[in-house]
């Protein structure tokens, strides 16, 4: 079956770090039999660039034909006085919300070889696998009414409404409890269910779900000693689903337990389990153009791409143990090289390539 995937390398790094990916997908077709169809087009200050919108039109009716995007990064210093409506930024919101991705998948992984990057004791953190689940697109931050307000004695107070209905609670539980069936089967439910009514019916709705999933083992937190827990003993968890405004907090916690932004991918998934995959980090203006940017965050967006959106589960587990052989052979970009040698973008996206040529011919 051939899989259409829509390419949006974006800005800065973008099309350095998605060049290198591409060339990670090429092999996949030239060596495993993967066969997906690959279509390019302009996002963020690229859209801008070449059709005057940061999501152009072309760019959007793509994205809603494929079964996944694989996107880069987008922004740069040179669309920062532009108009609200015309900044890259924007285009990332509106393609989004217009996709209905509301299951932010943010893995918090910590190879081995790089323990020694985290500020936390490298024994709590070497080989940590954990996936934080956030609900992407209700809750707080998009609750109403919300404002800022004069009260009668002059004084202004600012509001927002913190809401969940039911179907929101039970999709994004679904998509996690579904996220947990295909790694270690255990759950846990950030809440904060002792003081909000609305964490109530989270936990309720929760609970509910979770006799749909009897393999998977399903705990409960809440949040301020999930956040303990994290920088206690981070390796306890395996994947967490919580809301918009906790997981937003949590999974930067998490991320920076692993010390290294250019190694860390991410999904936002709809309904049906078709997703956007792309690398927590930014553009990297300040080293853009110069092939130094680390290619491996977007790689393993790819490989989330393969497992969670294509179901192709052995081709991601081939590509996440490559980049497992690559930094047992000691290459590491600038950003993981602690001062020591590093190569550069493609040097590191060859021998990704290499590895998994070598996997192949085993
Ligand atoms: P950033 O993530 O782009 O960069 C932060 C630091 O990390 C920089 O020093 C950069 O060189 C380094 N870095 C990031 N990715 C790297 C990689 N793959 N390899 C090596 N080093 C890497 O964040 P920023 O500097 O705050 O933002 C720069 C631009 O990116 C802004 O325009 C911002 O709006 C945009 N941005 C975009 C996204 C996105 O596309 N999803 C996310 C965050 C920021």
């Amino acid at each position: 079956m051939t899989r259409k995937i829509a390419v949006l390398a974006g800005d800065g790094i973008g099309p350095e770090i998605m060049n290198s990916t591409l060339g990670v997908l090429e092999c996949l077709q030239q060596e495993f039999g993967f066969s997906a169809e690959l279509e390019h087009a302009a996002i963020g200050g690229a859209g801008y660039d070449q059709h005057g919108q940061p999501l152009p039109e072309p760019t959007l009716a793509i994205c809603q034909q494929a079964d996944a995007i694989l996107f880069g990064a987008i922004g740069g210093p040179q669309y920062e006085g532009l108009d609200r409506e015309l900044r890259p930024e924007k285009g990332l919101l509106k393609l989004r919300s217009s996709l209905s991705l509301f299951s932010n998948l943010r893995p918090a992984i910590l190879y081995p070889q790089l323990a020694d990057a985290s500020s936390l004791k490298s024994e709590l953190v070497a080989g940590l696998d954990l996936m934080i689940v956030r609900e992407l697109t209700g809750g707080i931050y998009f609750g109403e009414p919300r404002g800022i307000r004069e009260l009668e004695n002059g004084e202004r107070e600012g509001f927002n409404t913190l809401v969940y209905a039911e179907h929101e609670i039970e999709r994004i539980a679904r998509s996690a409890f579904d996220i947990a069936m295909l790694r270690d089967r255990r759950l846990c439910s950030v809440d904060k269910a002792n003081v909000l009514e609305v964490s109530e019916l989270w936990r309720e709705v929760v609970c509910r779900v979770a006799a749909d999933y009897p393999d998977v083992e399903l705990s409960h937190l809440y949040v301020d000693n999930a956040s303990m827990q994290l920088v206690r003993e981070p390796k306890q968890f395996d994947v967490m689903v919580t809301s918009n405004l906790f997981g937003d907090i949590l999974s930067d916690t998490a991320a920076m337990l692993t010390g290294s932004i250019g190694m860390l991918p991410s999904a936002s998934l709809d309904v049906n389990a078709k997703g956007m995959y792309e690398p927590i980090h930014g553009s990297a203006p300040d080293i853009a153009g110069k092939g130094l940017a680390n290619p491996l965050a977007t790689i393993l967006s790819l490989a989330m791409l393969l497992r969670y959106s294509l179901g192709e589960l052995a081709l991601a587990d081939h590509i996440e143990a490559a980049v497992g052989e690559v930094l047992d052979q000691g290459l590491r970009t600038a950003d993981i090289a602690a001062g020591g040698d590093s190569v550069g973008t493609t040097e590191m996206g060859m021998a990704v390539v290499a590895a998994l040529r070598r996997a192949a011919d085993r």
